[in-house]
Parts: structure tokens; C-alpha cells; sequence
């Protein structure tokens, strides 16, 4: 897989990384250009600058699709300038940043990598760096001769997905909310959410598809993974109904049973009403960190 830039519509960018298969996005506009997500360090943020300088020398202007490290770990070195977010992933990126920081830290170095030393010096030399433009809903950024759309379409992946919608090219960056290549990622997933929120986004889809990981996909793609998602719901409203035995429940999910499990685990929570998120200080003391 080449890193290069591939256009996938007039003026819209993707560049797919070989770490984390991460997918970041890049719309020119005639004044301004911008940057969708920026990576898991300043290392590969800086990088992402310097490919971004190859296609424009236009001034940037940032949005993080949600608050996972992998996607806005390298905002400070795109400061000064304006990093978009939703309200909560700036909360979030505030909040759990840190937590973020440690757990990906004790994954690295028990990872066995030979490049593990060279990933912890990288993750510690971040400055978790929130975005400081944040909407609720929607907003709309004038890049000079075609304006873009930042919609919040409601949990799924986490709490703060924001889709970037680029009308004169059709096409949608759609972050974690879709993913290709790997199973959708659960652990800060509303799993009774993101079906709907999937729907939600099917009518703004007209062309590509970008996901937060992996290939461009479409529009049917998009609709088979609301189906899946779908059926996650609809077991862990069984699972809840009968008791709550994930272990019997989670085969009758389309997902592998890491994954199953751990989405049935965030539905039961929806399920229960328990709180959606442990404290930072909870995460530390259960992966053994504090
Ligand atoms: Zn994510």
C-alpha cells in the first residue's frame, strides 16, 4: 500500500497510512484547505503537514472526526489554527487524553515491536491538544469557492463521531463511524445507537465513502455495516431480556467474538442505564496502571 494522496473527487484527498491502516482526509479549497484528523503523534502530524504542503500552500484549518488518539494526537503541530471538533470530543480529548496517552504507552511496550521505543518516545512527546472550534449539531466551513459541512449525527463509535460532507465532490469522510478492513470498533461504542446513526447518514451519501480506517467504500457498503450494527442491537436487547449471558449471545452477532463481546458489554451498559464511561482513574486502576 503506497502513503500517497489518492483524489477521490474534486480537490478531496485520502491518504492511507500503513500504521493503523488510519485514513486522513484533505479538502482544497481556492483560500483555505482542510485537514481531516491528524494522526497518532506530532511524528506523523508533521509528516501529514509535509504531504499536505505537496498537494497546496494554502492555509489549513483542521476537524477531528472524534476524540481517539489516532486521530488527533498530531493537532498541536497544525496550531496556530483552528482545530474543529463536537463539543464532546473536545471534553472528551480533555478528560481522557492522558488515559489515552498511558494505555496506547503499556500496548506499545508490550507489544514485542522492534520499533516500540522509537512509538513510546513519539506518544510521550504529544501535547493533547483538544479542538477549540466546537459545534453541536452542524457547521458549515467556507473554504473559498465551496463550503463544507460538519454534521453530528448521533452516537455510534463514541459519543462525538462528526462526518465531514463535501457537497460539490459527493463525497463523505465518515471517521470510525464506518469502517473497512476491520471490524467497527466497540469500546467506546453506543451500540444501540449506531444503526440509527448509520441511517441517518445513508441519505447524505451520494459518492465515496471514506472510512476512519481502511478502503473508500460506498454507499451499499454503508448500508451492510448498519445492517450488522443492526443485529448487534437487536442481540443485546435479547441478551438484556433473557438475563444478560453474552457468552451464549455473542455467535449470533456477524462479529468476531472479541469484538461481539465487547459490543454486547457497551449495550448491556446502554441497557442498564449505567454510566457510558468508566473515570480516567477507573481505566488506569483496571489495566493496572495506577
Ligand atoms: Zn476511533
Amino acid at each position: 500500500m503506497s502513503e500517497s494522496w489518492r483524489e477521490i473527487g474534486d480537490g478531496v484527498h485520502v491518504r492511507r497510512h500503513r500504521h493503523l491502516d488510519l485514513n486522513v482526509g484533505l479538502v482544497v479549497g481556492s483560500e483555505r484547505c482542510l485537514v481531516v484528523d491528524t494522526g497518532v503523534s506530532h511524528r506523523q502530524g508533521r509528516a501529514l503537514l509535509g504531504e499536505v504542503r505537496r498537494i497546496t500552500r494554502l492555509p489549513h484549518v483542521v476537524v477531528n472526526t472524534h476524540a481517539h488518539f489516532d486521530h488527533f494526537f498530531g493537532n498541536s503541530v497544525f496550531r496556530p489554527g483552528e482545530v474543529w471538533g463536537h463539543l464532546r470530543c473536545a471534553e472528551m480529548a480533555r478528560t481522557y487524553g492522558e488515559v489515552q496517552r498511558a494505555l496506547t504507552l503499556a500496548h506499545v511496550a508490550g507489544s514485542g515491536r522492534p520499533d516500540a521505543d522509537a512509538q513510546a518516545a513519539d506518544l510521550r512527546e504529544v501535547l493533547v491538544d483538544p479542538p477549540d472550534r466546537t459545534f453541536e449539531h452542524s457547521a458549515v466551513l467556507d473554504l473559498g469557492g465551496r463550503t463544507v459541512e460538519l454534521r453530528y449525527l448521533g452516537r455510534g463509535h463514541t459519543d462525538n463521531d462528526v462526518v465531514v460532507i463535501v457537497p460539490g465532490a459527493g463525497v463523505v469522510l465518515a471517521g470510525d463511524l464506518v469502517e473497512e478492513g476491520n471490524p467497527p470498533a466497540f469500546e467506546d461504542a453506543f451500540p444501540l445507537d449506531w444503526p440509527g446513526t448509520l441511517g441517518a447518514l445513508l441519505p447524505l451519501v451520494t459518492g465515496p465513502v471514506v472510512p476512519g480506517h481502511g478502503d473508500v467504500v460506498d454507499r451499499e457498503y454503508v448500508r451492510r455495516q448498519a445492517e450488522d450494527l443492526g443485529r448487534v442491537a437487536e442481540v443485546a436487547r435479547a441478551v438484556h431480556a433473557g438475563g444478560g449471558d453474552v457468552e451464549a449471545a455473542w455467535p449470533d452477532t456477524p462479529f468476531p467474538e472479541e469484538y461481539a463481546r465487547t459490543a454486547l458489554r457497551r449495550a448491556l451498559r446502554q441497557l442498564r442505564g449505567e454510566p457510558a464511561y468508566d473515570s480516567p482513574e477507573e481505566i488506569l486502576a483496571a489495566a493496572g496502571l495506577s
